[in-house]
């Protein structure tokens, strides 16, 4: 039953009340304050706590301390004097809604399919829950239908605190072994459930139920869901990203994921032509260069490691040089190589230029790659210096 003090389970309903301030004093986490009576929900049971105002102080957080309630405020509040107390009630009632739609997601899964709620998450987003057994896109789908069904229906959730005897006798999920006083929020025909919480009145008061993700999850399912207005903020989000989408790709809304596919078709075919023109490009350019050099050591602009390591290959398969050395701006003295000569050689020299140019990066059969941090004409000097006895 609910202690005298516990105004939140007497009524959940509660936004605004007054109180006799019983104790404040300051803590790490600021002043904490209790009061004879609160409508403040102390943290627990998977809800978050209440948070609003104890006269001129703001609650940031409530907490059960042993046996009290402390609400832990900004500033001091006096001893003995009754205040007017106000909940966030935004967030109490957010609570509420997302709260009574876990008891109903959660049992209808429990009557379906036998899994239970082994892990369960609020945060200011969305809940999470993992459930023990492994459920389909589709089962997930279907036991969203039946919830929101049965939030459509306007089912009264009650509390009842039954004996022991009838505790016994009673089918109801659990998160641990209870014992005394155990309280059971009753959702007929989706759930019973022992909670320590604070839940809407009837469940036409959640609104609205939302699947946002569902995957497996160590061994069983993890899903992600929004109710009430949360929901509806959640939905609207949405709205507003597929509306941007929708917007640049020139797409009805419903039409933005074959948009999407066409354009990423179109942009592998650029990406193919870019690589069939940016290899012709290097074929032109080598015809205007000698062959049979030692060292051949080029600063390309804007080449991919991939369009640098296609150039060295090919001058180096034209005879241009026994070593070919292609590099490409990544920042101010910083640079991306290939390197291309003889295999015998090419581990070693490798070694030594990371030593000399601050570098990273290595390779096999003749071709080595990474970044140097050093300038040009360093560089320049240092490879050609390597390969000197060639
Ligand atoms: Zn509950």
């Amino acid at each position: 039953m609910a202690e005298m003090n516990e105004l939140f389970y007497r009524d959940p309903y509660v936004r605004t009340f007054e109180a006799t301030v019983t104790a404040c004093e300051e803590g790490p986490k600021g002043f904490e304050v209790e009061l004879d009576d609160t409508a403040f929900y102390p943290e627990g049971g998977g809800q978050l706590a209440d948070h609003g105002k104890i006269g001129c102080a703001v609650v940031n957080d409530t907490r059960r301390v042993g046996g009290r309630i402390v609400h832990f405020c900004d500033k001091p509040v006096n001893v003995g004097e009754k205040v007017v107390c106000e909940l966030d009630w935004e967030r109490r009632y957010d609570n509420m809604q997302n709260h009574s739609g876990e008891h109903i997601f959660s049992g209808l899964v429990h009557k379906k399919f036998g899994f239970d709620n082994v892990g369960f998450h609020m945060d200011d987003d969305f809940i999470t829950c993992d459930f023990s057994g492994v459920m389909t896109k589709e089962e997930v789908a279907g036991i969203e239908r039946e919830a929101n069904e049965a939030v459509a229906a306007n089912i009264p959730v009650g509390v009842l605190f039954p004996s022991a005897e009838e505790l016994h006798d009673m089918d109801y999920r659990s998160k641990k072994e209870l014992s005394g006083k155990v309280r059971i929020v009753d959702v007929p025909g989706c759930d019973r459930c022992a909670c320590c919480g604070t839940h809407v009145k009837t469940s036409g008061e959640i609104g609205m139920i939302k699947v946002l993700s569902s995957m497996k999850h160590r061994g069983g399912t993890r899903v992600e869901f929004v109710c009430g207005l949360r929901a509806i903020r959640d939905y609207e989000r949405r709205i507003g990203e597929v509306q941007k989408v929708s917007a640049l790709l020139s797409a009805k809304p419903f039409e933005i994921g074959a948009a999407v596919e066409k354009t990423l078709a179109d942009l592998e075919l650029r990406d193919q032509k870019i690589v069939e023109l940016t290899k012709k490009i290097f074929e032109i350019k080598s015809q205007f260069m000698p062959t049979g050099a030692k060292v051949v050591v080029l600063f390309e602009e804007g080449l991919t490691p991939l369009e640098l390591r296609s150039y060295a290959t090919l001058l180096s398969e034209k005879g241009k040089g026994k070593v070919v050395a292609v590099l490409s701006a990544t920042a101010s003295d910083t640079w991306s190589y290939v390197i291309v000569g003889p295999a015998a050689l090419m581990r070693d020299a490798s070694r030594e230029l990371n030593k000399k140019l601050c570098g990273r990066g290595g390779g096999s059969n003749g071709t080595v790659q990474g970044s140097y941090k050093a300038n040009a004409e360093t560089i320049r000097a240092a490879i050609e210096d390597q390969f000197a006895a060639l």
